[in-house]
């Protein structure tokens, strides 16, 4: 039998139904417990206080109803209705958002924070601070996230802005750490001083790098010497870049460990940071290459020889997605009125820290004082993935005196492993598209693919110049703790200048 029997009772039920989905958005007006099953639920009128609930059996008979599509029979049912469903294992809570379609995915947020909350020990999801409201949830949908509860919002600052290339940037910083983006802040201004950052781009190509076993040493060494070969290369370019026209092969690097071979895919991916364009490319090359070697066992796509999102010396030394360098000279004058220290202070505890300091620790790619911070906080700001901060933060960066009397500063950043993108990934949510509408590099460059990612990076790495300076000079001049302090920050130590004793051992 149909639940709606008048239009008049549909009306009314409608109401009740809206109230409830209201008392679900608003947990804290405290609910009572939906029922295991349908034998305690009741079919008749709410009693006073109390809200309507239908049993088990006519949620199902309205869920099931073969002459409805599934989306219009979850509009007859409440939010309520719906957990009882799903309790009962009619529904899936992962499947929410297919079921009820895209004119509804915050509803499906909203019952999956209630279904999870319900099951869980602490029961505090459903009524806790983390927002679900007001998010375009069709950009997540099948491209960013699953099983998604609501969105985590991070404070976004604005440093800078900074002069880079000749053009200025505000430079977008999503942060928890206070002092970060006002520390960034007197960096832009003290390089924007000496006449801004130059950067130069020495590479631009992301990598893949499958691991391939062999019967024997003596087939993988054939293989080996076949996609070295001019013929095997080309065999492997053409099958790899028929997949995209934004991939272009620029490398194949391999390396052999007893019968298993390593490929080093090396492309550009345009606009795109590239792992899914790098992967659907290799797959296609490595199909290519079984036609020639049908004994060859793809293990897998990775076989972290790429190396994705894991600290790697290949990836310092061969440079993975954008290779930039950064250097701006900074004049002495501003070094002691904005940065508050000498050029020979730093430029003696770059030497000592940065360079000297973590070669002791036998760093790889971690010649620098915080470029993770910075690299981070902007990656956060545009959709990056902020996995990838473990290789795109590598960096060296280096100071000497410059000028007439060695009175000013020449600084650079040497970062080999940028990994970013203006396409694809994170970079499709809407706050994050602002961001990079900000910056002038939404999306896909319209006249030269690649552009808008490779102006990111030089972004990015220009910043971390910034932020190097400005730490560095903290250090230098003693001046971290002060600077916590003053923004409720205490954890920082900070040494006073050094100044050499020996005799002749002066900078
Ligand atoms: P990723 O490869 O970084 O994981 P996606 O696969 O999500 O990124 O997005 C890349 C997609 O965007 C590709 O399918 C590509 O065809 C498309 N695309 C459109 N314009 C560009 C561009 N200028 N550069 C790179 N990719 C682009």
């Amino acid at each position: 039998m149909s639940p709606f029997t008048t239009q008049q009772s549909f009306s009314a039920r409608f109401l009740d139904l809206k109230l409830k989905q209201v008392r679900l958005a608003h947990p804290e007006q405290s609910l009572p417990s939906p029922p295991s099953s349908d034998s305690g639920a009741s079919s008749s009128s709410p009693a006073e206080g109390d809200y309507f609930l239908r049993s088990l059996k006519e949620c199902l008979e309205i869920y099931e109803e073969p002459s409805r599509a599934r989306s219009d029979s979850l509009a007859l049912l409440s939010d309520e209705e719906i957990i009882l469903l799903a309790n009962n294992g009619k529904i899936a809570a992962y499947a929410l958002e297919k079921l009820f379609g895209m004119s509804e995915l915050e509803r499906a947020v909203r019952i999956r924070r209630a279904l999870i909350s319900r099951a869980s020990s602490t029961k505090t999801l459903e009524s806790s601070t983390i927002p679900f409201e007001s998010y375009d949830y069709s950009r997540v949908l099948g491209a960013c996230c699953e099983n998604v509860v609501g969105y985590i919002p991070i404070p976004l600052g604005v440093a800078g802005p900074l002069n880079v290339d000749g053009t200025s940037y505000p430079i977008p910083m999503a942060t928890a750490e206070g002092t970060l983006v006002a520390s960034t802040s007197r960096g832009c201004k003290a390089l924007n001083a000496g006449g801004g950052v130059t950067t130069v781009l020495v590479g631009d190509a992301m990598t893949r790098g499958p691991a391939i076993d062999f019967p024997s040493v003596a087939l993988a060494g054939q293989a080996k010497a076949w996609i070295d070969s001019e013929q095997g290369h080309a065999i492997l370019r053409e099958a790899f870049e028929s997949t995209s026209r934004f991939a272009k092969l620029k490398s194949l690097k391999t390396a052999m460990a007893g019968r298993t071979l390593y490929v080093r895919f090396a492309t550009s991916t345009g606009d795109a940071m590239g792992m899914n364009m790098i992967s659907k490319g290799t797959e296609k090359a490595l199909d290519a290459m079984q036609k020639r070697f049908p004994e060859m066992v793809v293990l897998a796509l990775s076989g972290n020889y790429c190396t994705d999102k894991k600290p790697a010396a290949i990836n310092w030394i061969e440079g993975r997605g954008k290779s930039v360098v950064a250097e701006a000279v900074v004049p002495g004058h501003i070094v002691k009125s904005v940065l508050k220290t000498t050029v020979k202070d730093l430029c003696n505890l770059n030497i000592k820290k940065n360079l000297i300091g973590s070669a002791m620790a036998g760093s790889i790619g971690g010649f620098n004082a915080h470029a993770s911070n910075i690299l981070t906080a902007i990656f956060l700001a545009t959709g990056q993935d902020p996995a990838q901060n473990v290789e795109s933060s590598m960096c060296m960066t280096l100071m000497e005196p410059t000028g007439m009397d060695g009175e000013d500063l020449l600084v650079s950043v040497t970062m080999p492993c940028i990994e970013v993108g203006t396409v694809g990934g994170g970079t499709v949510l809407a706050a994050q598209q602002g961001v990079l509408e900000m910056l002038g590099v939404r999306g896909a460059h319209p006249q030269q693919p690649g552009k808008n990612a490779q102006t990111l990076a030089r972004v990015i790495a220009s910043a971390v110049l910034a932020g190097e300076l400005s730490l560095l000079s903290a250090l230098a001049a003693g001046h971290l703790i002060k600077a916590h302090m003053a923004h409720n920050r205490s954890q920082a130590n900070s040494p006073a200048s050094s100044l050499p004793v020996t005799p002749g051992a002066r900078l």
